[in-house]
Formats: C-alpha cells, sequence, structure tokens
C-alpha cells in the first residue's frame, strides 16, 4: 500500500508528512530549516522513510509546500502554504465541527485563512512584512530572556504583576523593548505575557480584516505555546481549535493533496 508525502519547508522548520490511502497521520518529523534548504528537507524525508522502514518506491506522490517549495526537486507538484493550511485545517477541524477561520503563526510571517464548508479559501490576508508579530519574535525574546522556546508558555501563567504594553512595530526595536523593559526592573513573566499580549493584538486586527466566523483553528510552530494561545483566547473572547500537532498541519494538509493527486492520475491512467 503506498503512502504519500507532504514536505513543508518552512523559513525556520521543515515539516514532512506522511498519510495513508484513508488520510491517516502515518509518521512525521520536524527539523531545523537552517540554511541548506533542500539539502535539510531531503535528509529529513529519507530518514522519516528509514526510521518507518520505507523505500522512496513505497511513496505515491509528494507534494511541497511552504517557503522553500520550489527547491524540493524530487516533488510531483508544488502547492501554495495556504492551499496546504487550507486542506489540513479542514481535515483535522472536522472532528471539531468543522473550520471557517485559520489563524497560521510561521517563523516569519502571519496569515489568517477564511475557508467554506468544503475547505475551499475564500478569503485571506497576510504579514510577511514585520516580524514582530512572528515565531521569529518569540525566538528573540526567548533568547533575551535566556528560556528555552518551550518555557514561554508556563511563564505566561506565572505572571505575578501586570504585563507591560509592548509597542514596537519591528522586531528590531522590539528587541531593544525587551532589554529595556528588563532594565527598569520587569520579571521574565511579566515581558513574556506582553510579548504574547502584544503578537495576539496585532495578529487579531490582521484577522478581523477577513471577518471571524467560528470555528476559529490556531497553528503553526507558535500555537504550542499554550502562553499566546491563553492571549488570544482573552483578546478574541472565544475558544480556539488547537490540533494536537499544530505545527505540522500545512506539511498533513500537503501529504491529503498528495494523495489526491496520485488519485486524480490512477483514474486518468485507467
Ligand atoms: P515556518 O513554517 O515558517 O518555518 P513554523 O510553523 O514551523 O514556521 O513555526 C516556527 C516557530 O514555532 C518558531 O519560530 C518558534 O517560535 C515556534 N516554536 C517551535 N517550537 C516551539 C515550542 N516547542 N514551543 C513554542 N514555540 C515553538
Amino acid at each position: 500500500m503506498p503512502y504519500f508525502a507532504g514536505i513543508d519547508i518552512g523559513s525556520t522548520a521543515i515539516k514532512v508528512v506522511l498519510v495513508d490511502e484513508a488520510d491517516n497521520l502515518f509518521a512525521s518529523k520536524t527539523v531545523a530549516t537552517g540554511s541548506h534548504f533542500y539539502g535539510n528537507a531531503q535528509a529529513a524525508f529519507h530518514s522519516l522513510l528509514k526510521e518507518n522502514e520505507l523505500e522512496p518506491c513505497d511513496i505515491g506522490f509528494i507534494t511541497a509546500t511552504g517557503y522553500g517549495r520550489k527547491l524540493y526537486r524530487e516533488a510531483d507538484e508544488s502547492v501554495s502554504e495556504i492551499t496546504a493550511n487550507a486542506m489540513g485545517a479542514k481535515k483535522a477541524g472536522e472532528a471539531y465541527g468543522g473550520i471557517r477561520t485559520i489563524i497560521n503563526i510561521g517563523g516569519q510571517d502571519s496569515k489568517a485563512i477564511q475557508i467554506d464548508e468544503e475547505g475551499n479559501v475564500v478569503n485571506f490576508a497576510m504579514n510577511d512584512k514585520c516580524a514582530a508579530g512572528t515565531g521569529r519574535f518569540l525566538d528573540m525574546a526567548a533568547r533575551n530572556l535566556e528560556l528555552e522556546l518551550d518555557e514561554l508558555g508556563d511563564c505566561h501563567f506565572n505572571l505575578k504583576g501586570a504585563p507591560p504594553v509592548i509597542n514596537s512595530t519591528c522586531a528590531v526595536f522590539a528587541e531593544s523593548e525587551v532589554i529595556g523593559l528588563l532594565a527598569s526592573g520587569y520579571s521574565k513573566e511579566e515581558i513574556v505575557a506582553g510579548i504574547h499580549f502584544s503578537i495576539a493584538k496585532r495578529t487579531v486586527r490582521l484577522v478581523k480584516r477577513i471577518g471571524l466566523e467560528d470555528q476559529i483553528y490556531f497553528d503553526g510552530g507558535p500555537a504550542l505555546n499554550k502562553g499566546l494561545v491563553a492571549a488570544f483566547e482573552e483578546e478574541l473572547m472565544r475558544k480556539l481549535v488547537i490540533p494536537d500537532i499544530p505545527q505540522i498541519t500545512t506539511a498533513y494538509g500537503a501529504a491529503i493533496l498528495a494523495r489526491e493527486a496520485w488519485q486524480a492520475e490512477a483514474v486518468e491512467a485507467k
């Protein structure tokens, strides 16, 4: 039985997902993108195959997506991350009664996508100009506050005072602002919560440009951060749907599109 691969070459992380013929998630792998987009994606794909005792000939079709998708020479097709994200969120969101709005925050951009009942993209808005509302901002904050990325969530909930308002509209100024806040005596917890609210406020403005319809699905690596999720829910005054593995939704969608393309080719060949 063949498997189908979705390879999402993001600015920060490469995600590889394999699904079976019924779109069940079979295996996945996430590695840092680094400076060799193609080489690292190829290595991640082959190591995922090896870990699961598969050969390249066991993979019926490969769909590449993400920032570096055009570089993946072995892909059978490439699709935009908006198309792949919409497909992944639609499928993963079925268990929650259907998704209409997707908030995706990646390493260096953020997006809001509106989908219809069939999962077709009907509208989207994107911020790829300013790193202050993206994963890059969280990476910078963790580095300056000497925290691991997966400690940011707990920090948010250990807040004692009021979080500072972080105004900078550019990641470079925001970095200076974070260092300035440390120098004025704010605790790490207060600064982390301030950053989460700043990202949530900025992204909610983006989402409001396309309209907010339930259910709202939040994905991308930063959705692993429970503190950021809480800041979004406070800003939006409603619960968000967070998938079990939010960082791989787009690769999962690409894998489903690979399975669909493979089946369409099989029908044509008959
Ligand atoms: P891209 O597709 O643009 O590479 P991702 O959706 O993979 O982006 O998200 C990358 C971002 O996810 C990182 O910049 C980081 O801020 C965040 N991230 C990754 N792992 C974690 C984690 N364990 N906890 C919190 N945030 C994380």
